[in-house]
C-alpha cells in the first residue's frame, strides 16, 4: 500500500479539528484532516437548535471544568472569543447574542462550518471523510494512520475525536482509546450537561412533565441562576444542565424555587393575604405551585398557619432537595467531562509530554466548559494552539 506524506494529521474533523487544520495549513503546513462521518461538523450543524451558540464574550477560564483548572488559561487567552467574533464577521455572519453572553448565528450553522471548510481550503488542507480509521501505528518518529483502505503518514498527528457524548451521531470513545495506546491518562469521561433523573420520593415531580420555572439550582459549591424544567424522567432546562456537570452519583441537587423572594415573604403574604392558599400565594407555574403546596402539607387558609410553621416552608422552599437517580446518560449529553487528562499535555501546544509529536485538541481533552457557547470557544481556542504549533 503506498504512503502518502504530510506534516500533519488531524483525526476528527469536528470544531477543534477543523480549526486546527486550518490553522497549520494556512502557516504553510501540509494537513491531512480524516473523519470517519461522512460529512464535517456534524455538532456543529445540530448546536444550538441549528443556529450554533459559537462563542460566548464572557468567557472566562473559571467557567471551564477539569482536574487542572488552570490548564485551560493558556490558549484561551491566545484565541478568545473576539477572535473568532472577527472571522465570522469577516464571512459576513450575521450573529446575535441570545442571552448571558451567548452568540448565536441569525441564520444557520451550516454558515459556520462552510466558513471552516473554506479556511481549510485557503491552507490547502486535504479533507477525506467517510472512512474508518483502521489503524494508527507510532514507530521511527513518524505516525501512519490507515484511512479506509489508504495509508497516510505524518511526523505529527492531532487527536481530535471528541467525546463519547450523542453516539447516534458518530460519536465515539475513540480519543480515550488513542491516547491510552500511547500511555497517557483518561480523567473518568462522565456525561455532562445532560438532564437528571428522578425516582423514589421525587417520582411524583415527573407529572409535572413541561413545566419550567426560574430557579436556583446547586450541587456542593456550584450554583447557576437559570430555567428548571420537569421532564417525564426527571430534571432538565438550562439551570439542571449546568449542574449536571458537577453533579456525581448521590449528591443530592438543591433548588430555590422562589430566587427573587425577599426573605420572610410568606409571613408577610400571610399578613396581606390571609384569605389566600399557599399554592396561590407561591408565584410559580400553577401545577408546580400546587405539588409544592401538597408536599408542604399546609392545607387551608395562610391565616390559619403559624408563622413558625410558615418559616419553615419558606426554607425548604429555597432548599428543596432532589436525589436524583441518575442522568440521561452519553445518549443525551451534550457534553462529556473527563478526558484525556491535561497533565500528560502541554498548555501551550496541546503536545504530549512524553510522545512528542502527538497532540489532543477539544472535548477530547478534560476540559468541559458550561452550557452556553463556552464548549466551542474551547474547541476554537485549543484547535488554534495546536494549529500554531504543528
Ligand atoms: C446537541 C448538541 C448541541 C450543542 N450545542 C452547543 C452549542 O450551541 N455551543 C457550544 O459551545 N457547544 C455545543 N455543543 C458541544 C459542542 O458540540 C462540542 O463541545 C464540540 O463539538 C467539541 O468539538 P470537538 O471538535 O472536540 O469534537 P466534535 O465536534 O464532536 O468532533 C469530533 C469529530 O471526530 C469524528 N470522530 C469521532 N470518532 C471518530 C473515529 N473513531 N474516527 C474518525 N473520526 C471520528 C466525529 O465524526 C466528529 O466529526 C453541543 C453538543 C451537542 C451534542
Amino acid at each position: 500500500m503506498p504512503t502518502t506524506d504530510y506534516d500533519a494529521i488531524v483525526l476528527g474533523a469536528g470544531a477543534a479539528g477543523l480549526m486546527c487544520a486550518a490553522v497549520a495549513g494556512q502557516r504553510g503546513k501540509r494537513v491531512l484532516l480524516l473523519d470517519h462521518a461522512e460529512e464535517v461538523g456534524k455538532k456543529i450543524l445540530i448546536s444550538g437548535g441549528g443556529r450554533c451558540n459559537f462563542t460566548n464574550i464572557h468567557t472566562v477560564p473559571d467557567r471551564y471544568i477539569s482536574a487542572n483548572p488552570h490548564f485551560a488559561k493558556s490558549a484561551l487567552a491566545r484565541y478568545a472569543p473576539a477572535d473568532f467574533i472577527t472571522l465570522v464577521d469577516r464571512y459576513g455572519i450575521a450573529h446575535h447574542e441570545k442571552t448571558l453572553g451567548q452568540l448565536f448565528c441569525d441564520g444557520s450553522a451550516k454558515q459556520i462550518v462552510a466558513m471552516l471548510l473554506e479556511e481549510c481550503a485557503k491552507g490547502g488542507v486535504d479533507v477525506r471523510c467517510g472512512q474508518p480509521v483502521r489503524d494508527v501505528a507510532h514507530a521511527d518518529g513518524a505516525f501512519r494512520v490507515t484511512f479506509g483502505d489508504q495509508r497516510f503518514m505524518a511526523l505529527n498527528l492531532v487527536i481530535a475525536t471528541g467525546g463519547p457524548s450523542i453516539p447516534k451521531m458518530g460519536a465515539t470513545g475513540f480519543a480515550y482509546d488513542l491516547a491510552r495506546h500511547f500511555g497517557l491518562k483518561v480523567v473518568e469521561p462522565r456525561p455532562a450537561l445532560v438532564p437528571l433523573t428522578l425516582g423514589g420520593d421525587d417520582v411524583l415531580f415527573r407529572d409535572l412533565s413541561g413545566v419550567a420555572t426560574a430557579v436556583q439550582a446547586r450541587a456542593g459549591k456550584a450554583a447557576f441562576r437559570e430555567a428548571a424544567l420537569f421532564t417525564h424522567r426527571g430534571l432538565s432546562g438550562p439551570a439542571i444542565l449546568q449542574i449536571s456537570s458537577y453533579w456525581r452519583h448521590g449528591d443530592p441537587v438543591t433548588i430555590d424555587f422562589l430566587p427573587d423572594a425577599a426573605p420572610g415573604w410568606l409571613v408577610e403574604a400571610k399578613r396581606a393575604r390571609p384569605r389566600a392558599t399557599l399554592a396561590s400565594a407561591l408565584a410559580l407555574p400553577d401545577r408546580l405551585a400546587q405539588t409544592l403546596a401538597d408536599r408542604l402539607a399546609l392545607p387551608g387558609e395562610l391565616g390559619a398557619q403559624t408563622d413558625r410553621k410558615l418559616a419553615d416552608a419558606e426554607a425548604r422552599l429555597r432548599h428543596w432537595t432532589f436525589h436524583p437517580n441518575g442522568t440521561e446518560g452519553f445518549a443525551k449529553a451534550e457534553v462529556t467531562v473527563g478526558g484525556i487528562s491535561t497533565a500528560n499535555l502541554s498548555s501551550q501546544t496541546m503536545m504530549a509530554k512524553s510522545v512528542p509529536g502527538l497532540y489532543a485538541i477539544g472535548e477530547a481533552v478534560d476540559v468541559t466548559g458550561w452550557l452556553g457557547g463556552y464548549n466551542f470557544q474551547w474547541a476554537w481556542a485549543s484547535g488554534y494552539a495546536a494549529g500554531q504549533a504543528l
